[in-house]
């Protein structure tokens, strides 16, 4: 078994040989809890997800890690902007910790709608503050960091690869900083590891600079990836926006460390809306409890994971429409199937078996997803014209359900073990009528406990009837 990943920072596709056989260990960057998750996490996070599952059939034994940011992301991603999650607590007048805890719940809430499965664990940037210190300690000692007015700043001029990640020259990094120079800076370009904390400031810890202070935004993954997948694992992912500074930051914090650390990063693109960058400001923005109100949550996910992880997804309405009718389209294949392979069949694995392989070779080639699409539906077009003819072979039908619940199921995630079957409204007005035409005759028996029966039975799948001289309607 050898499968090839795009390693971001060789900027090639390598052979994935993991630390430990039969063992994959991932780390993910995980959201910032101060709001809904939107169309960009879900990017990442079905994204990797695919990638996982993925892992997992070709045999290895994941140990996935996700954090939770829930303190040191500053607002403009500078050292100088508020708190993410202060601002937002401010604003609702809550305590930040009750704000990280609704926006985490709320955010794994979504994910679990599209079928991405958790991380083993999710450690929070809150619970890990002496990690965090004991790692500035050791950064400050060895003379890669400085503590000044209480605040600690990791020196990039010690660290002559800080970047390699993003390849970014000395030029391009002085761009981006020169906004926010602070003079308490030795360079622009040096980070923050450790804020002093002013009085009055919410979340603050004690620290040996100042009295109080809180944790930089990088230091967290740094600290918590090591600390429960070890000094050296195997990928540290996160969306292609992370690269610079937050990657790279991590990077030579762990080089300060003599951590190992990744030996593949891997970055998933970005989500457009209608060809525009998502902006919050600009209003361009969706969150995924706004798209699950238009779309089936299984249909976003089908969306984003037909495209390569590498690749920018473009959201419109018409490409969520055209993922929803392909959904279904796989969907109904595989109900019917279920429905006529005689249920004593067991599959031989025998048939329909290019499918797989190309399903394989395609994902072997860093998880190549359109290709992969592109086989099951090849093979949706062979079932579906076997399925035509008057007696389908019960071992190839068999066969197929077996492919399609584990390529389309377990690997893609788009194939639920049960597929709800759809009625359409017209067909449950039918249905309808005739429960409303039994009440009656209920009724005119003056058999009224089978018609509240049948009236109470109705409010409990949430359908209410109304009685009036016109007749009874429902809703
Ligand atoms: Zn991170």
């Amino acid at each position: 078994m050898t499968f090839r990943l795009y390693n971001s920072l060789s900027d090639k596709k390598e052979d994935f040989v993991p630390l430990r056989e039969g063992q994959v260990t991932l780390y993910v960057c995980g959201p910032t809890v101060y709001s809904d998750s939107h169309l960009g996490h879900a990017k990442t996070y079905v994204s990797f997800d695919v990638i996982l599952r993925y892992l997992k059939y070709r045999g290895l034994k994941p140990f996935y890690v996700q954090n939770i940011t829930d303190v040191g992301h500053l607002v403009g991603d500078a050292d100088e902007g508020e708190d993410k999650l202060l601002k937002r607590a401010r604003e609702v007048e809550q305590e930040p910790m009750a704000v990280a805890e609704t926006y985490t719940t709320r955010h794994f809430q979504a994910m679990d709608q599209m079928g991405v499965i958790r991380p083993d664990i999710c450690p929070r940037a809150t619970g890990h503050i002496p990690e965090q210190l004991e790692a500035i300690e050791k950064l400050i000692s060895s003379g890669l960091a400085y503590e000044i007015n209480g605040s600690v700043y990791f020196d990039v001029s010690q660290d002559p690869k800080y970047g390699e990640l993003s390849n970014r020259s000395f030029e391009e990094m002085q761009e981006g900083t020169r906004v926010e120079v602070r003079q308490e800076k030795r360079n622009p370009q040096d980070f923050a590891l450790w804020k002093k904390a002013d009085p009055g400031h919410l979340m603050r810890w004690r620290d040996p600079y100042s009295g109080w202070g809180y944790p930089g935004w990088h230091t967290e993954c740094t600290v918590m990836s090591t600390r429960y997948l070890g000094d050296r694992f195997d990928i540290h992912g996160g969306g292609m926006d992370l690269k610079f500074p937050h990657h790279d930051c991590e990077i030579s914090q762990a080089r300060g460390l003599g951590k190992a650390f990744a030996n593949y990063w891997m970055h998933n693109n970005m989500l457009t809306i209608e060809g525009q960058k998502m902006s919050k400001s600009t209003g361009n923005f969706v969150t995924l409890i706004d798209a699950f109100g238009q779309y089936d949550p299984l249909a976003v996910r089908y969306f984003i994971a037909a495209s390569h992880y590498r690749s920018v997804v473009d959201y419109s309405e018409n490409a969520l429409k055209a993922a929803g009718t392909s959904l279904k389209r796989l969907h109904q294949t595989v109900r019917t199937l279920r429905e006529k392979k005689p249920l004593d069949q067991k599959p031989s694995g025998k048939w329909f078996k290019e499918f797989r392989n190309r399903f394989e070779s395609s994902m072997d080639d860093d998880f190549s997803t359109p290709q992969a699409f592109a086989a099951l539906f090849d093979l949706n077009r062979e079932v579906n014209s076997m399925l035509a003819s008057e007696d389908p072979n019960p071992e190839a039908m068999a066969d197929a359900e077996q492919l399609f619940s584990v390529l389309g199921g377990e690997v893609l995630g788009i194939i639920p073990e049960k597929i709800e079957s759809e009625i359409s409204d017209q067909r449950l007005n039918e249905v309808m009528q005739v429960m409303i035409e039994l009440r009656n005759q209920f009724r005119q028996n003056k058999d009224f406990k089978g018609s509240d029966m049948i009236r109470d039975r109705l409010g409990d799948i949430g359908i209410s009837l109304k009685d009036s001289k016109e007749g009874t309607q429902w809703e």
